[in-house]
């Protein structure tokens, strides 16, 4: 009797393979057609588990304000929730209680005033972008009907921003066809001039939008006196121009740590606010909200009824159904942390960045262009003697395992290059001395590599040298650099 001691390979069972032997993960992978037939759960988990691992490490991600840590029993609940539409209002009607909960303690913590008049209103969104383009499309629509009234032209309505703005903003600007007036910064100062802003505004526009926590140097800008400067200027005019707050990353950060500073619905003109979920209100990506000083401020025409799977459901949002582990997240963030938890989170966040600080000024190197006050972050920018950039510095961290950015500011400061450093709740102190180490080693290393920089000061629109075209042409390769590595 002969024994074969070969087995045709078509007739093998499959789940003997090893994996890394098996025939999936020996050919390539489709990329631009749907492949005709399906292969085992486990190939398809090991294969886009493998090329997952060359992204980044979000803890490590000092880019980002969103959130990369959450508890294991909040991830738990997350994960539970992940098959259940958020949209489905009837059908999961403790979802929606949960995310009312959460406007009423949003709208309690920005002290939206309490009265039979005034009651605030609010939605959870997907980021602080959608809470942007409600509250814009509120304060245009608002305009329009006043405007209507008086029988005035409703075609050219505008916005007074910084040029500091985020990208939503211009993303809203040019959606919804609102012009972007843009008060410029010069070096040194950063953030929107509300001396400037309040000169800007005119008979079209809609809101002047104030930023609580700029996030190109984590700034707060001046609520209180913008909010006093426009008062005046109504006064007047008889315009009535509102003001909007975007505290995307600073709304979870101010009420805890600058419960004095007069930035939200304590000023009269305050009328809509915004902040991330996911930035400091400590949730992972996917959660924002905006709040209305009262119903007066979110007008009625804007808002559907719905009665698609039931009951009757006021809407506003700009998309229909998502999920709801983000809602479900940040309920439990508020319940668990609760104001102490918040706070002694926000502190310790503020330590870790001064310590950052220390250990970053100590180089001797740098120019600090964050502030004191304000979101715990850092932003620093190579001393004009420097033979190197910033951007040299940002790839030379990357191999560390670190992602921390570089970018030029905006006009009329872009001749300024920082690099920022976020200091999240996960960024641990014993993390912050490390960075503060490998930055050294990268400086070190850069110091014995020949200069990229054509020469070592800025160029300034004054300049008149015989340089300055080479300069230019090196500055405006840095912003194009910038242009396409991203901030958020
Ligand atoms: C992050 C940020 C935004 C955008 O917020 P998302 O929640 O990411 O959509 C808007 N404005 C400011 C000031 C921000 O920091």
């Amino acid at each position: 009797m002969v024994i074969s001691t070969t087995v045709p390979v078509q007739n093998s069972d499959e789940s003997v393979h090893s994996t890394f032997g098996s025939r999936y993960v020996r050919s390539c992978l489709p990329r631009f057609r749907m492949p005709e037939n399906s292969i085992p759960k486990e190939a398809a988990y090991q294969i886009i588990n493998d090329e997952l691992m060359l992204d980044g490490n979000p803890r490590l991600n000092l880019a980002s304000f969103v959130t990369t840590w959450m508890e294991p029993e909040c991830d738990r609940l997350m994960t539970q929730a992940i098959n259940k539409n958020y949209v489905d209002m009837d059908e999961y009607p403790v979802t929606t209680e949960l995310q009312n909960r959460c406007v009423n303690m949003i709208a309690h913590l920005f002290n939206a005033p309490v009265g039979e008049e005034e009651t605030a209103v609010g939605v959870g969104t997907v980021g602080s972008s959608e809470a942007i383009m409600l509250a814009g499309l509120a304060f245009k629509r608002k305009w329009q009907i006043k405007r209507r009234a008086e029988g005035k032209p409703t075609d050219k309505a505008n916005i007074v921003t910084g040029a500091n703005v985020q990208v939503c903003w211009e993303k809203f600007a040019r959606y919804f066809e609102v012009e972007l007036k843009e008060v410029k910064l010069r070096e040194g100062y950063y953030v929107m001039d509300p001396l400037k802003a309040v000169e800007m505004v005119d008979e079209n526009t809609i809101c002047v939008a104030a930023i609580l926590g700029s996030t190109l140097n984590g700034e707060f800008e001046d609520v209180k006196l913008l909010n006093d400067l426009l008062t005046q200027k109504n006064k007047e005019t008889g315009w009535n121009t509102p003001i909007h707050v975007d505290a995307a990353s600073g709304g979870f950060i101010a009420p805890f740590l600058y419960p004095e500073l007069e930035w939200d619905f304590r000023l009269p003109l305050v009328k809509s606010i915004n902040v991330s979920g996911h930035k400091y209100g400590l949730v992972y990506a996917g959660v924002g909200w905006v709040v209305w000083r009262s119903k007066e401020d979110l007008p009625e025409d804007l808002i559907f009824h719905i009665n698609y799977l039931g009951a009757d459901q006021p809407t506003f949002t700009l998309n229909f159904s998502k999920g709801s582990s983000q809602i479900i997240g940040q309920y439990y963030q508020f319940i668990r942390l609760g104001f102490e938890g918040y706070k002694n989170i926000m502190e310790n966040c503020m330590e870790n960045a001064k310590a950052l600080r220390e250990g970053i000024e100590k180089t001797g190197r740098f120019e600090i262009v964050s502030k004191e006050m304000g979101v715990p972050l850092l932003a620093f920018a190579l001393k004009n003697t420097s033979k190197h950039d910033v951007f040299e510095i940002s790839d030379s961290l990357r191999r560390f395992g670190w992602i921390v950015p570089a970018y030029t500011m905006p006009a009329d400061a872009q001749h300024i290059a920082v690099l920022r450093i976020v200091v999240r709740e996960d960024f641990s102190r014993s993390l912050a001395e490390r960075l503060v180490s490998d930055l050294q080693k990268v400086l070190k290393e850069l110091d014995s590599l020949p200069s990229k920089v054509p020469v070592p000061v800025a160029p300034t629109k004054a300049d008149g040298s015989e340089n300055a075209e080479k300069i230019t042409k090196y500055w405006m390769k840095l912003v194009a650099k910038n242009k396409t590595s991203g901030v958020c």
